[in-house]
C-alpha cells in the first residue's frame, strides 16, 4: 500500500492555530478533540454528526445545528456566502433526517464592505432560505473595524423537525452497505478557486451549492429504513466525510475511483493546481449508505431528483480494515485514502 497523501505538510509543532486547524481534516479533529470536548462536551455533542437530535419534554425530536460562513471570494460562480450560509446549514439537518424549518444567522461585517454588495449578499440567503420554506427567526449584526473582518462572515444555526427514525447517524454503517453519492464532486471548490486564481473567464464550472432537502427526502421514501448514514460533503472532500463514516462506525469502506464521478473540467482545473478531486469540497453533494438490497430502489429515486441525475454506487462498507479507507484505483491498485492532515483549500465555505 501506498503513503496516504498528506501534502501540504502542515506546522503542527506551533502552539498558534494554523489555516489547517480549519481544514476538516486530522488538524481540525485534534483541535476538536483537545480543546472543544474536554470543555463542552456531552453525549449529544460527542457523537460529532451534522446535527444533533434532541427532544424537548413534549417528545417531538428536533435537530440543531450551527456553522460558520467565511468563503473568499464572497461572490463566486454559482452562488455567494448568503445562498451558502443557508444550503450549508439547512443541508446539515437534511442529512440527520430532518426537514429544516428555522434559522438564526449573525452578520459580521468589516467597515468599508459595500452596502449594495451586502443587499446582495443579504438577498441571496434570504432568498435560498424562502425558497426551502426556512423562517430566519433570529439575527444579529455586528461591524468591525478595517482589518478586523475580511468583507463578510455569517454564522447561523439551523433548527429542523426530526421526520424519520431512526435517524441516519454516521455510526450506523453495518459491512454489506454499499456507499453512494448523489452526482459528480468537486465543483464547489473548484469554482471559489477558478475565481480566486483569477481563471473563471476559462472555466465555466459553477458551485453545486445547493438544498439537499428534497433529495433526501425522496431517498428516504425509497429506502424506507434502510439508509444508515447521510453526510453531505463538505470541507476535507470525499475523502474527508467517507473517513469519518467508518471511523464513527468502526467498519472498513472500500472506495472503487473509476465509478466516482467527476466532470471533465473539474479534473482538469484539479490538475493544473495539483489538487485531487476526492478531497476538493462540494456543497450540494452528499454520501448515503444504504443496505444493500434497497440500493436499487434508492437509486431510481434519486436520479429522478433534480440535481441528483448523476448519483452513483462508489463503494461497500466491509469488516476488513475498520476506520480505514481503501481506494481501488483507476490504475488497478489499492491504496490507504486518509483525511488530509492539514488544509488544501482554506476559506472554501
Ligand atoms: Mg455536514
Amino acid at each position: 500500500m501506498m503513503e496516504p497523501i498528506s501534502c501540504p505538510s502542515p506546522h503542527r509543532d506551533s502552539r498558534l492555530v494554523r489555516l489547517g486547524h480549519g481544514s476538516g481534516g486530522r488538524m481540525t479533529a485534534e483541535l476538536i478533540e483537545e480543546i472543544f470536548l474536554p470543555v463542552l462536551g456531552n453525549e449529544i455533542l460527542n457523537q460529532l454528526d451534522d446535527a444533533a437530535i434532541f427532544a424537548c419534554d413534549s417528545g417531538q425530536p428536533l435537530a440543531i445545528t450551527t456553522d460558520a460562513y467565511v468563503v473568499s471570494p464572497i461572490f463566486f460562480p454559482g452562488g455567494d456566502i448568503g445562498s451558502l450560509a443557508c444550503h450549508g446549514t439547512i443541508n446539515d439537518l437534511s442529512m440527520r433526517g430532518a426537514q429544516p424549518k428555522y434559522m438564526a444567522a449573525s452578520f459580521i461585517i468589516e467597515e468599508g464592505f459595500p452596502l449594495e454588495e451586502l443587499k446582495s449578499v443579504v438577498q441571496s440567503f434570504g432568498n435560498a432560505c424562502s425558497n426551502a420554506l426556512v423562517k430566519v427567526v433570529a439575527a444579529d449584526t455586528k461591524v468591525v473595524g478595517r482589518g478586523a473582518a475580511d468583507g463578510v462572515f455569517i454564522t447561523t444555526t439551523g433548527i429542523g423537525e426530526v421526520i424519520w427514525q431512526p435517524a441516519p447517524a454516521a455510526h450506523r454503517a453495518v459491512p454489506g452497505d454499499l456507499v453512494l453519492v448523489s452526482g459528480d464532486i468537486g465543483r464547489h471548490g473548484m469554482a471559489v478557486m477558478s475565481k480566486r486564481e483569477g481563471l473563471d473567464f476559462e472555466s465555466t464550472i459553477l458551485s453545486d451549492s445547493a438544498p439537499l432537502f428534497e433529495q433526501v427526502r425522496s431517498l428516504m421514501q425509497a429506502g424506507d429504513r434502510s439508509t444508515h448514514c447521510l453526510r453531505d460533503i463538505t470541507r476535507g472532500g470525499l475523502a474527508g466525510v467517507v473517513n469519518e463514516l467508518a471511523q464513527s462506525s468502526r467498519t472498513g469502506i472500500v472506495l472503487d475511483e473509476t465509478s466516482i464521478p467527476v466532470e471533465s473540467q473539474v479534473g482538469a482545473l484539479c490538475e493544473i493546481l495539483g489538487l485531487d478531486p476526492l478531497f476538493v469540497a462540494c456543497e450540494g453533494r452528499f454520501v448515503a449508505i444504504v443496505a444493500e438490497q434497497s440500493v436499487e430502489r434508492v437509486l431510481s429515486a434519486l436520479r429522478q431528483c433534480p440535481g441528483a441525475e448523476g448519483t452513483a454506487v462508489i463503494g461497500r462498507v466491509v469488516d476488513s480494515h475498520p476506520g480505514r479507507v481503501v481506494l481501488q484505483s483507476k490504475i488497478g491498485g489499492e491504496r490507504l485514502l486518509d483525511k488530509l492532515s492539514g488544509e488544501q483549500l482554506p476559506r472554501i465555505c
